[in-house]
This record gives C-alpha cells, sequence and structure tokens, in this order.
C-alpha cells in the first residue's frame, strides 16, 4: 500500500465515485498524500479539498488533459494549479465543449453500425461532469450491446474502432504552458500507453519543458517501473506516482493506493512540489 496516490477520478469527469468519497476512502485505506486529476475540469477539487482538510490528508489540487504529438493522444497531468487561473478555465471550456460535440458524433457514429444509444441517456449518466467515453461506454453496457466497459472499449470506442471520434487538442508545447501559467507542473501520464516510442516522446517532450514522468503507475511491473526511473533520471525529471482510479473496475484496474510506489519516492514527488511552489495542501492540514 503506498503512501501517496497522485491520479484520480471522480464524478466530476469519468469516475464513478464522488470526490469526497475517493478521498475518504484513500484516507481510510492508509494514503497520505492525494491528487484528485479529472479530465479538463477543476469542478471537484474543492469539494475534494475539503474533505482531505477535514481528514488532515495532504492534497495536491490537478487536472488531466490530452494533448496531440504527431496524433498521438499524450496525457499531461497537470499538479499544483490554481483552478481560478482564466486562461485555464478558458481552456478548459474549449475542451468540455469539443468532448460534448465529440459525443454527439459518436453516438451518431454507432446509429450507422445499428447500435442505437440516446445521447440523452449518455448525459444522464455523465449527470453534467466532464463527458467522456467511459460515460458512452456504460450507455451501451446499460443497452445490452456489450458486456463490460472494457468490451464497449475493445468492439467500438477505443481509437481505431468503429465508435471512436477524436477531438481537438493543443500541442505538448501549448498545453504544458496551459499548466504552467496556471502555477502547476506538468507530468507525462502513463507513458507505456504511447507504446513502444514512448521513451523518445518522453525525451522530445522534456525541451517543451515537461516537469516529470508517471513513473509508479498502478499495474506497472518492477522492470517497468525501472525503465521509466531511468528515464526520468537522465532526463532530470521528477517522478509521480498512481492508481488512476475511476472505479470502472476494468482489468488491470487498481484499488487507490494499490499500486508500486515507494515511500522514498512519495517523499521525493512532495519535495518536488514544494520547491515548485505549487498550490497544495500538506498532510496536517496547514495551508501553505
Ligand atoms: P476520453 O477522455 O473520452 O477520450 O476517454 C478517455 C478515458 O477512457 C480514459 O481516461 C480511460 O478512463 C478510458 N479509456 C481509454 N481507452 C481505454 C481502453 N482501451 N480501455 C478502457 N478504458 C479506456
Ligand atoms: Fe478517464
Ligand atoms: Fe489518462
Ligand atoms: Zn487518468
Amino acid at each position: 500500500m503506498a503512501v501517496g496516490d497522485f491520479h484520480l477520478h471522480s464524478t466530476a469527469s469519468d469516475g464513478v465515485r464522488s470526490p469526497t468519497w475517493v478521498i475518504e476512502t484513500a484516507a481510510a485505506r492508509g494514503v497520505r498524500h492525494l491528487a484528485l486529476t479529472d479530465h479538463d475540469t477543476t469542478a471537484g477539487l474543492t469539494e475534494a479539498q475539503e474533505a482531505a482538510h477535514r481528514l488532515g490528508v495532504g492534497f495536491v489540487p490537478g487536472i488531466e488533459i490530452g494533448a496531440d504529438y504527431r496524433g498521438r493522444d499524450v496525457h499531461l497531468l497537470g499538479y499544483g494549479i490554481d483552478p481560478d487561473s482564466p486562461s485555464l478555465q478558458a481552456f478548459l471550456g474549449w475542451q468540455r465543449d469539443g468532448r460534448a460535440r465529440r459525443m454527439e458524433l459518436a453516438v451518431e457514429r454507432l446509429a450507422e453500425h445499428g447500435i442505437t444509444i440516446d445521447l440523452g441517456r449518455v448525459r444522464a449518466i455523465a449527470g453534467g461532469a466532464s463527458i467522456g467515453r467511459p460515460h458512452l461506454a456504460r450507455a451501451l453496457v446499460e443497452a445490452g450491446y456489450v458486456g463490460s466497459v472494457q468490451e464497449a472499449f475493445d468492439s467500438w470506442l477505443a481509437e481505431g474502432q468503429p465508435g471512436y471520434v477524436a477531438r481537438d487538442r493543443l500541442g505538448p508545447q501549448e498545453a504544458i504552458e496551459v499548466i504552467h501559467r496556471a502555477g502547476g507542473v506538468a507530468v507525462a501520464a502513463h507513458p507505456l500507453f504511447l507504446g513502444e516510442a514512448y521513451a523518445e516522446i518522453v525525451r522530445e517532450l522534456a525541451p517543451m519543458g515537461l516537469d516529470g514522468v508517471e513513473t509508479y503507475y498502478k499495474h506497472y511491473d518492477p522492470d517497468t517501473v525501472a525503465a521509466h526511473e531511468r528515464l526520468a533520471a537522465s532526463l532530470g525529471l521528477a517522478m509521480s506516482g498512481g492508481s488512476d482510479y475511476h472505479g470502472l473496475g476494468n482489468p488491470n484496474d487498481r484499488e487507490i493506493g494499490d499500486i508500486p510506489f515507494p515511500q522514498d519516492a512519495v517523499e521525493a514527488f512532495l519535495r518536488f512540489l514544494t520547491e515548485r511552489d505549487v498550490h497544495m495542501i500538506p498532510a496536517g492540514g496547514t495551508r501553505c
């Protein structure tokens, strides 16, 4: 069980649990340092921060945004952002509008393949959250077209499948700038999802201002962790870790804090955040 988990999703985006539930559950499991990193929204941060403060656990306000790098979907985690940053909120509004339009197109694509999904039902499942493919996947399960969220992705929604619709994204340099202008640091999320070229891509992002690499990710085995440690160290980048908890029960999912993130690495990451003077509340509850 790790004492830090810096990659968590809630009902503010495509997670199935409320920010309060996520923080309370993490604290009950012994996790002491947390970041909520919903996709393209800061809507869950106030609630999460209040829960963290009440429970005396450290809290870092976060975000996860997708950037386009040569056609690849590069996810960036922003840590220690100021949710009130006007440039950040302008960017996030644009991204959420794009998500809403893209969901309409995805439902149309599925209809062309004989899959009838009511857009209103997908929106209801999202419940006002930053809408994403996991909400559509749950609608597909509910309508009986597939047996699981994972099957919905594998058959319909993953990149290359008939229901996949790309959305407008910034390039990585601009996305990193958005995070920096909001006072945060930018970390490359789950690099392995970028495929074999992940190390090359991270090397190319470093001179664009990338600050860190998500090294201790949910199901990474010791060899994978070691490769990420070498990559980050060779570039002078920080190393974060997280479960990417959504509560969806997909294969390879991990519970909050059930990640290969050693305590000394958690402490090193916290020192890095402190040195960079980002927005955060340390464990114990005093505002810094
Ligand atoms: P979106 O933000 O709408 O592009 O959806 C991305 C989210 O969908 C990710 O954060 C994951 O929660 C989920 N996801 C993406 N690809 C897959 C996949 N192949 N299998 C299961 N879930 C996935
Ligand atoms: Fe997600
Ligand atoms: Fe991601
Ligand atoms: Zn995530």
